[in-house]
């Protein structure tokens, strides 16, 4: 499988700080911020640096450290935001077109506060 990278998507402009973020946490691979349209009390976007289009590109071509740099930083402001109790939360990653994902650069959703319903409605 070969993905095509679009350096001008709205995450690589905020990693190249062209437009600013609310940074939760950022690492040498990692960056998370607040979602600017939140579903949730708590939403934020955990993004890995490096340019990667979804999920399975990241997870097929990055680099161990950049994996294992990105799930640490999310456990970390998982429990900074309160998150990893009982109550807990909801990741999410959209991918292509079935997934509907608007912007091409590999994200995860963290959604909490709320009780989220269930995952996707029925067709
Ligand atoms: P997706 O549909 O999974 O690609 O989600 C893209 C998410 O990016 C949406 O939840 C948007 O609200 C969010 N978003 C778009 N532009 C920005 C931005 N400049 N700063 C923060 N979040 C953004």
């Amino acid at each position: 499988m070969s993905w095509t990278y679009d350096p001008q998507n709205i995450f690589a402009r905020i990693l190249r700080g062209e437009i600013p973020n609310k940074t939760v946490a950022e690492t040498e691979h990692t960056l998370v911020f607040h979602d600017i349209a939140p579903h949730a009390p708590v939403h934020v976007l955990a993004i890995p640096k490096g340019p990667y289009v979804n999920l399975d590109h990241f997870a097929a071509e990055a680099s161990d450290a950049e994996i294992i740099d990105f799930h640490r930083t999310v456990a970390r402001v998982i429990a900074e935001l309160g998150l990893s109790g009982p109550e807990g939360y909801r990741a999410i990653t959209n991918a292509g077109t079935s997934g509907m994902q608007e912007v091409p650069h590999y994200h995860l959703h963290i959604l909490g506060g709320r009780v989220l319903g269930r995952l996707v409605e029925k067709a």
